[in-house]
């Protein structure tokens, strides 16, 4: 990855020409530790990366040799703006397992769910819109709808999820300030970064408030299948066919290097995303949506994602029992699927301030801030444990601790 540096941006002599918008593309705070916190002697307990070392990668090369025995020629070649056919059919089946019926015709398949999720901005958002999202949200998107220049208002989250009364204070706020909300982003199941999930009876009460005040809902939903006990609620796409644009992902529950992702979406919406796809990069790579075709046709892919299942709960476990054992002032929640846990430091301590002392210990998280629109977070950080071993967390929990208790010490 490149690094990017202050000097860099100093040097820059065609400053006076970029657009006003490339203004908002900033190194996030997630993106400015990536080399600090590559170093093996540093637990990082801060980037969201699969444990893609727990896929037998003979499954890949079967998928690869079947591949280019059946659909080689194609394989390497241009394609359709709407994604394979065969593979779109499969999504179906996935996307079966948490309620939704759909049809081949309303999924557009994208390089990633990001990517989905930045055409659907592009298509939705003008100056001064406002997104409404969950307090805290998925940092990726904030600094897409803040590069579309919209404003992200947050709606109060406890560990059910949104809730429906804030929901409707902030829409009654909006409106009355005169603003124009364009859509509701949700990550539903075992949110990236609070970990936790939307309760089945909050759900039909978002649905209903979205339905009433007609605002579009975007759930984008790539840890639901992978939970630690039980299956997750139905989707909310699952009972709203019109008023939800449903966002899935291949990066967890196989591999994210493949950038597969897609949406589903109401067939106006989906014809538009056609269109920007084409017009953006003509067609999503034929390559790894074959792959993954192959993959699904042949491979025991439920099984791959019950091995998943296993390391993150290993490993979510060694993280909570390591919280509770040597940060007992700090509050955390207790995801029952995916990759995060969303601490409260006690009064007084700034996650963000204190994240150079944290690495000085050999221990990266990301700071609460990152995952607000407006500044707020400070007293948070989120602590990802898919990626360490669980003998590693519990080195680095033991490390931020000691970091902590400096901190209230002063
Ligand atoms: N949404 C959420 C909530 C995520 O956590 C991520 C990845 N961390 C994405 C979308 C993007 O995933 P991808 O582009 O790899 O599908």
């Amino acid at each position: 990855m490149t690094e990017l540096t202050p000097q860099a941006n100093n040097l820059d002599q065609w400053l006076d020409a970029y657009a006003a918008r490339a203004e908002t593309l900033t190194v996030s705070e997630v993106r400015a530790l990536f080399s600090v916190v590559s170093r093996p002697e540093v637990v990082s307990l801060a980037g969201g990366m699969p444990y893609v070392a727990a896929l037998p990668k003979d499954l890949l090369s079967d998928a690869y040799e079947s591949m280019m025995r059946t659909r080689g020629d194609l394989a390497i070649q241009y394609a359709g703006g709407q994604g394979d056919l065969k593979l779109r059919d499969q999504i179906r089946d996935l996307m079966a397992l948490e309620g939704i019926h759909s049809s081949v015709e309303d999924i557009v398949i994208t390089t990633g769910s990001q990517h989905g999720l930045d055409m659907i901005a592009g298509l939705f958002l003008d100056e001064g819109d406002v997104v409404l999202a969950e307090g805290p949200s998925y940092v990726g998107a904030i600094g897409i709808f803040r590069h579309y220049e919209a404003h992200i208002e947050h709606v109060y989250t406890d560990n059910n999820g949104m809730s429906p009364e804030a929901l409707e204070e902030s829409i009654d706020r909006m409106k009355k300030q005169g603003k124009k909300i364009k859509f509701l982003y949700l990550v539903p199941n075992f949110a990236n970064p609070s970990g936790v999930t939307l309760s089945a009876d909050r759900r039909p009460k978002i649905l209903e408030i979205c339905k009433r005040e007609h605002i579009l809902i975007l759930e984008d939903n790539p840890y639901g299948l992978l939970y630690f006990d039980k299956p997750v609620p139905d989707a909310l796409r699952a009972t709203d066919e019109d008023g939800v644009i449903y966002l899935g992902s291949f990066s967890k529950i196989l591999a994210p290097g493949f950038r597969v992702g897609y949406v589903l979406a109401p067939p106006a919406i989906r014809d538009k995303l056609v269109l920007a796809q084409e017009s953006a990069l003509l067609c999503p790579s034929s390559f790894t949506q074959f792959m993954i075709s192959e993959y699904l046709a042949h491979a025991d892919w439920q099984k791959q994602i019950d091995t998943f299942r296993g390391v993150y709960r290993e490993r979510k476990d060694a993280a909570l029992s390591a919280v509770r054992e040597y940060l007992p002032n700090v509050e955390t929640t207790t995801p029952d699927g995916g990759f995060y846990l969303w601490l409260t430091l006690p009064e007084g301590i700034d996650s963000k301030a204190m994240l150079p002392l944290a690495v000085k210990e050999l221990v990266a998280y990301t700071p609460g801030t990152a995952f607000f629109g407006d500044g707020t977070g400070q007293r948070n950080l989120r602590i990802c444990y898919s990626y360490p071993t669980p003998e590693n967390i519990k080195i680095g929990i033991k490390r931020l601790s000691n970091v902590i208790n400096l901190q209230t010490e002063l």
